[in-house]
């Protein structure tokens, strides 16, 4: 039995992992749960999977009557918990955002296998979280599909034997539109995602391209490659999810249609396959054309600022992804357009100073700074923007 705490539960990668969980009974036991405020949905998880400790990360959440053999906890210090518990073997972080850094941190250091969907963590905290799983000896098995296909690409060869890898994005709902066509753009436009269906945050990470950004960062810090032998191309059918180039011009590429339930399954096993006789089967004839494009940089200019931000180093990648959580709860509040949130970035990479990350509290700072100086550029945004209508 693979013993399993699953944080962010009642997110899009939280339930598929359930699926995929209750598709191998006998193989997985779930141990603990986790969410943040969506107490009916986690309570009707718990009724189903019976994890020995549920936990609501709202402090003021009211929890429901307990039920035998489940405890149910409020609060963040409850969610770190879920973390670190002693008999766990996978700790799936499927939480959004830089607040599943210390998740993240606290399961290395306990030497939990880290499942890890939440990608804002290695962009925050990379060289923490490295140190962490060393110090706990700890593996990081990526759930996010790019991260997935390098893997298992690369299995089995030594890291001086690949020469380039290469990320595949869809390009998102807005692929081939002018910075002008993307003015005014709706947040519901954003959300329609045309090859995944994912959490909101990363919907429009994948319309703006920052998510693209995100994963570059992320692949630096899993598989120790420098910015420059790491690539991304617009891939819009989402089948090829990574390629590989080894140094005698050999190129792998993992594929197949677009599931999140396949890496999670992976990451589950990893490093063994296990059947799953409900996935589509790959069918190359439905699956083309499969075409490739580059990234348009002048419309979606959060792409180079994140990957720019990666290869500055220190804290800027921390600072990149705060000012972008802010810039994209302030888009899907109508608050600033779609292509403001570059701006919104920028205003937090120009305002917070490259220092050296040491330890978490570096990180906080840096985030903490990041989204002030953000939150400030979305107000006077509003500001310029009521002055000229008025
Ligand atoms: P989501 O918004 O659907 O779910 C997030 C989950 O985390 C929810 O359970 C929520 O209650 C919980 N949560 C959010 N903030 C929290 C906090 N501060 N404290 C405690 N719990 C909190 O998000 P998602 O789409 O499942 O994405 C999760 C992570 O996986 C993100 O980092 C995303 O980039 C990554 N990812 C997602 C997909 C996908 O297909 N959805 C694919 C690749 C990577
Ligand atoms: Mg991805």
């Amino acid at each position: 039995m693979i013993r399993l705490a699953i944080l962010g539960a009642t997110g899009s990668i939280g339930r598929s992992t359930l699926e995929v969980v209750a598709r191998h009974p006998g193989r997985f036991e779930v141990v603990a749960l986790t969410s943040n405020r969506r107490v009916e949905a986690l309570a009707a998880q718990v009724a189903r999977v019976r994890p020995r400790l549920a936990v609501v990360g709202d402090e003021g959440a009211s929890l429901p009557m307990p039920r035998a053999g489940t405890e149910w906890r409020r609060g963040r210090g409850a969610v770190l918990e879920a973390a670190t518990l002693p008999d766990v073997d996978v700790v799936v972080n499927a939480l959004v955002g830089s607040a599943g850094l210390e998740p993240t941190l606290l399961a290395l250091e306990a030497g939990h296998r880290l499942a890890l969907a939440n990608k804002e963590s290695l962009v925050a905290g990379g060289p923490l979280v490295l140190q962490a799983a060393g110090r706990g000896g700890a593996e990081i098995v990526p759930i996010d599909s790019e991260h997935s296909a390098i893997l298992q690409c690369i299995e089995g060869y030594d890291r001086s034997a690949v020469q380039r890898i290469t990320l595949t994005a869809s390009g998102g709902p807005f692929r081939g539109r002018n910075p002008a066509q993307l003015q005014h753009v709706r947040p519901s436009e954003a959300l329609n995602h045309p090859t995944w269906d994912m959490g909101a945050k990363i919907t429009v990470d994948s319309a703006t391209l920052a998510n693209k950004a995100l994963e570059v960062i992320e692949a630096h810090y899993l598989y120790g490659f420098g910015y420059e032998r790491i690539g991304a191309v617009v891939h819009p059918q989402s089948i090829v999810h990574s390629f590989v180039e080894f140094v005698d011009g050999s190129v792998l590429a993992q594929m197949g249609f677009p599931t999140m339930e396949l890496p999670i399954l992976y990451a589950l096993n990893y490093p063994e396959r296990v059947e799953d006789g409900t996935l589509r089967t790959y069918d190359p004839v439905r699956a083309s054309p499969l075409t490739f494009e580059d990234i348009d940089h002048e419309a979606f200019p959060l792409f180079g600022l994140g990957v720019e931000a990666g290869r500055r180093g220190g804290c800027a990648a921390a600072v990149y992804n705060a000012g972008n959580e802010i810039a994209v709860q302030a888009f899907l509040e109508e608050r600033v357009r779609f292509p403001e949130m570059a701006d919104v970035v920028e205003a937090a990479l120009d305002g917070v100073g490259v220092h050296e990350i040491h330890d978490v509290e570096d990180v906080l700072a840096a985030d903490g700074e990041a989204r002030s100086l953000a939150l400030r550029a979305v107000k006077r945004l509003e500001r310029v923007r009521t002055e000229t209508t008025a």
